[in-house]
This record gives structure tokens, C-alpha cells and sequence, in this order.
């Protein structure tokens, strides 16, 4: 077993503490990495307090890993001691359903994710990327491209996916009009995707604060959803919608937005469910959809997209020891625009 040490939640609401765990025996088809930064998704938060009702502790959360590889096993013919990697939500997947063969494993029903899951040895809990090192099988890994900083790469494999995957999937691009609903870490990358793929992107935020960053990421666009008048102003003009915010909203409201045919993409999950107005939905053929993350090619696809388009993560890198502070901050919605965990600070502990 491979000794790791790391943050974790000992029960639903606690603090992140220092925490010593072992992680399985490597496989020969396994890469250790030696972790240097994990981000802090909001997802980590409803999952350290428990808000879908499927958390397992203690828990070590962090699905948005970099780090650089350090042993592999016997077999492992994709990645060498030394290689700049990734590791995003999931760590392994049936490998045979429909869902897997199509490259979408994130919609397979034996999904394995990076953490809160049980690994194929049926004892072992996975645990995340707040911690020194992780064992992972080489089809699950991500390569980094060389031209992103590591850092800034980091919320690429949850919140830089989480919005590729949909964009893509809904045709965003030239003379298509975009709305990116909150302006947090997903809403943040994916202004600078939308923008990228050349749409006309707006920015739906529930203050005004963020408006000047919002233009410098790539936005045309910005209204503040405080504003009754926007929802007036703005009736009928997306084609596009992609809803990051981790509360519940009234999105009959959204939905109105819509002109004919267009779609609203769900991404964010709030711990309560959604109303819908059976009107806002038919009144222009209007589409309610949802997205997960994405696949694995996909995700090594958007890396590459990033790379060429010079796309990275605005960050404010921290200790580990900032991690609970962090967590009161994203909760305010005060973060610009992801924390990405610098694992250095774990120190020997
Ligand atoms: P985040 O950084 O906290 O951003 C969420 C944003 O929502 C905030 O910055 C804020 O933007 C807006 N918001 C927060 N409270 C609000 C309120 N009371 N009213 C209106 N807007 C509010 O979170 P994130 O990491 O981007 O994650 C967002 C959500 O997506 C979470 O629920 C997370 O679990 C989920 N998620 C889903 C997937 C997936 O695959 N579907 C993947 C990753 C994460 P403004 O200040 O601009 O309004
Ligand atoms: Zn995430
Ligand atoms: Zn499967």
C-alpha cells in the first residue's frame, strides 16, 4: 500500500484536517503522481457537507489534479516517470456499457469517481487530489500540455470540461448567441471557450461586481439577473444557456430567455430540485437539458483546444491550510476565479 497524507472531512459539515491514509497497491497498468495542485470545485463542498446524500468519510474531495508522474507499472505504455498529467471526477468506468464505448464514461453506471467511491479491490476508499499522491490506471489520465502552467491547468479537468463538453454538444460558434449563467469557476472558463469557439457570449450574474473581469475573459456581454429589467430586455435572445450557479434559481425566468428552439443546459446541481412552468418550455419549443462533465477524449481534446487557443484558469493559489477559509469565500461567491490548492504546503506533516 502507498502511504499519502492529505486534508480530509472526518463527517458531513466538518472542517478539513490533516488526515494519513493509504492508498491501493499499484497495478501494472498504474501511474503514481506525485500531486502538486488540486482546485477547489464547488461540487467538493455540497459532497463535504453532504447536500446529495451520497458522501462517505473520512473523505478526501479534489477531482481537479496535476502533478507529475513518479512510478508506473509493468505494463503502462502511455506515460513515463517525469510526464506532466491530469486526473479529473472519475478514476475508472465499467470499461464496456454503452456509454464507455461511445468515449462517455462519465455516464456509466459503474462509474468510479476520484473520490467518495470504493476502488476494484471492493475495500479501498478513493480519495481526491487534497492530498501528496494518487494511483491511477493510464486510461484515466490526462496529459497537460506543455504551454499551460500547471496551476492554471488544474480546474481545467472538472470546470474547464464541465462547460466544453456542453458548448461543443450544442453547436456554440460563430452567430450563435451564448449565455453563461453565474460567474464562478465554471462560468469563468467558460466565457473564455464560448468566446474562443467565436459565439457572442453573455454573462448572467447576480451582482455587478464581476462585470470588468467578465469583459477581460472574453464576454460581449454582461447583465446582472438582480435587475428585474434584464429578463424584460432580454426575452427570446439566447440560443444558448449554461447554468453553473449551486443554488436553486427560478429558471422558468431563464427559460424566457430562449428564442425558438433553443436550449437551456443544466450544469449546476443545487441541493433543492427545480420548478418548471410547462408554458416557459412550450411557448417557444424551448429545450431543458443537463451535462456531466465529460469523457475522457473529450477531456484531453478541450486540454488541446485550451493549448491552442491559449486558454488557462484565473486562480488564486493557496495553502492547504487556507482550505476552510476558501471554502466560506466560494460560498459568498467571493472567488476570482478558482482556489487551486498548491500540495507543497502539505509539507511532511
Ligand atoms: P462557484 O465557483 O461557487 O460558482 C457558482 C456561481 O454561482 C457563483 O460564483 C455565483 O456567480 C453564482 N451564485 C452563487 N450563489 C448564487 C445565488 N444565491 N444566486 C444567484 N447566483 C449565485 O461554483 P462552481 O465550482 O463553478 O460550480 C457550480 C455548480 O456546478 C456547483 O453546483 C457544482 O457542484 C456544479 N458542477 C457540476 C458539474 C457537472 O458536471 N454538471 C461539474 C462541476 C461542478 P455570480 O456571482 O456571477 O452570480
Ligand atoms: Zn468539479
Ligand atoms: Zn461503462
Amino acid at each position: 500500500m502507498l502511504q499519502v497524507i492529505g486534508y480530509a472531512a472526518k463527517e458531513a459539515k466538518a472542517s478539513l484536517t490533516p488526515f494519513s491514509f493509504e492508498r491501493r497497491d499499484l497495478l501494472d497498468h498504474d501511474v503514481v503522481i506525485d500531486i502538486q495542485y488540486c482546485g477547489i470545485c464547488h461540487t467538493d463542498i455540497h459532497q463535504v457537507k453532504n447536500e446529495w446524500g451520497r458522501s462517505t468519510y473520512p473523505m478526501v474531495p479534489g477531482h481537479e489534479i496535476v502533478g507529475t508522474v513518479s512510478q508506473i507499472g509493468s505494463q503502462v505504455m502511455r506515460f513515463k516517470v517525469g510526464d506532466k498529467v491530469g486526473v479529473g471526477c472519475f478514476v475508472d468506468s465499467c470499461r464496456n456499457c454503452d456509454a464507455c464505448s461511445q468515449g462517455l464514461e462519465q455516464y456509466c453506471s459503474n462509474v468510479l469517481t476520484t473520490y467518495n467511491g470504493i476502488e476494484k479491490d471492493g475495500k479501498t476508499p478513493t480519495q481526491g487530489g487534497y492530498s501528496n499522491k494518487i494511483i491511477v490506471d493510464e486510461n484515466y489520465i490526462l496529459r497537460i500540455p506543455d504551454n499551460i502552467v500547471s496551476e492554471r491547468a488544474a480546474p481545467l479537468l472538472c470546470a474547464g470540461i464541465t462547460l466544453y463538453s456542453p458548448l461543443m454538444k450544442w453547436k456554440a460558434g460563430p452567430g450563435k448567441k451564448v449565455a453563461i449563467v453565474g460567474l464562478g469557476g465554471l462560468g469563468h472558463i467558460g466565457i473564455k471557450i464560448a468566446h474562443a469557439l467565436g459565439a457572442e457570449v453573455t454573462v448572467l450574474s447576480h451582482s455587478p461586481k464581476k462585470q470588468e473581469d467578465a469583459k477581460k475573459m472574453g464576454a460581449d456581454n454582461f447583465y446582472t439577473t438582480s435587475d428585474a429589467k434584464t429578463f424584460e430586455k432580454l426575452e427570446g435572445y439566447f440560443d444558448i444557456m449554461i447554468n453553473t450557479v449551486s443554488t436553486d434559481l427560478n429558471l422558468n425566468q431563464y427559460l424566457n430567455l430562449l428564442r425558438l428552439d433553443g436550449t437551456i443546459v443544466v450544469v449546476g446541481v443545487p441541493e433543492k430540485d427545480a420548478q418548471i412552468n410547462a408554458y416557459s418550455l412550450i411557448s417557444a419549443r424551448r429545450n431543458l437539458a443537463g451535462s456531466l462533465i465529460g469523457g475522457i477524449s473529450e477531456t484531453q481534446e478541450m486540454l488541446d483546444f485550451c493549448s491552442k487557443h491559449d486558454i488557462a484558469c484565473d486562480i488564486e493559489l493557496i495553502p492547504i491550510q487556507k482550505v476552510n477559509e476558501a471554502y466560506e469565500r466560494i460560498l459568498n461567491s467571493d472567488v476570482r476565479y478558482r482556489f487551486v490548492i498548491d500540495l507543497n504546503s502539505l509539507g511532511k506533516m
